[in-house]
């Protein structure tokens, strides 16, 4: 399967001189799995690049939205699949049971806050609620966790061909009061995978104050990759004030953490056109990393 991020940032895009290498656009993950279906992971500003590249072909898309703040859904105006006839997009919108979060992606497209009315698209867009139902005869297995986040939302873990990642991302790691998710159950969770892509906004500095805010610290995600024996990680959701040079110092101190604890984990700073192919299990490291052409 191929991974590819479009957006990486967390709460606001933030474009700028400082933000050039790691890229300023907020959350958007495509992976091509080896069925040749696609998957998004959230609707995030990265999503218009990636629809640019994605009219090549016509194939269907599901779209799977950790949840509905505005950094995960505002792209999606400017995804330019959703304006071809033929297309067919599936939407999961990642928190049942709230007709606001439920109805969040499309509604801003009313035609006050976006020209375009959500009803006039003309691809064919559905957008379901039991997406277990819907993916349960699909070649690959995929698995929902409840996130430590405010308004409540979902990671997912895909596995196909032997092969899986987890895509967890707007999540608190040790949130105030009881958890959605405990700490031991996200290890469970993330046990081994091949790449864990795990939100990282936070470092000491940015804490006690923005505890409850629904993201982790950096380090957090590094014992989380230890305790959970997984191969490689990507360090997501950079808070929109962290600069390219900022990221460069974490990507050594990280390196530098899991070499002094004799680990093997590959560890990663997710930025915009990093891509890595993740194949079958006689291979057990990620094998390739690439970067898109932009
Ligand atoms: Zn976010
Ligand atoms: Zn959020």
């Amino acid at each position: 399967m191929h991974i590819s991020f479009y957006g990486v940032r967390g709460s606001i895009a933030a474009p700028g001189a400082s933000t050039i290498k790691y890229g300023g656009n907020t959350s958007c993950m495509h992976v091509r799995l080896n069925s040749g279906e696609n998957l998004i992971f959230d609707a995030g500003t990265g999503i218009r690049r990636l629809g640019i590249d994605m009219l090549r072909h016509s194939e269907p898309i599901l779209l799977l939205l950790s949840h509905s703040h505005w950094d995960h859904i505002q792209g999606y105006p400017f995804f330019r699949p959703i304006y071809q006839p033929d297309r067919e997009i599936i939407v999961f919108q990642g928190v049942e049971g709230n007709a606001v979060a439920l109805a969040a992606i499309l509604e801003q497209m009313d035609g006050s806050n976006f020209p375009v009315h959500a009803g006039d698209l003309s691809s064919r867009i559905a957008t379901i609620d039991e997406v277990e139902k819907y993916l349960l005869n699909k070649p690959y297995k995929t698995e929902r966790k409840d996130l430590n986040h405010p308004g409540g939302g979902h990671a997912y873990r895909v596995e196909e061909d032997g092969v899986s990642f987890a895509y967890v991302t707007d999540n608190e790691l040790e949130p105030p009061g009881k958890p959605h998710t405990s700490y031991d159950e996200w290890v469970e969770y993330c046990r081994g995978v091949d790449l864990l892509i795990h939100d990282a906004q936070y470092t000491e500095v940015d804490m006690p104050g923005k505890h409850g805010w629904g993201h982790s610290l950096i380090w957090q995600v590094r014992q989380l990759a230890v305790d959970a024996q997984v191969k490689n990680l990507a360090m997501f959701h950079h808070d929109p004030e962290r600069t390219d040079s900022q990221l460069d110092e974490i990507a050594l101190e990280s390196a530098n953490y899991f070499k002094s604890g004799n680990s093997k984990i590959g560890s990663y700073i997710a930025a915009e056109g990093l891509s890595f192919e993740l194949k079958a299990r006689k291979d057990p490291r990620v094998s390739t990393i690439n970067l898109l052409e932009y």
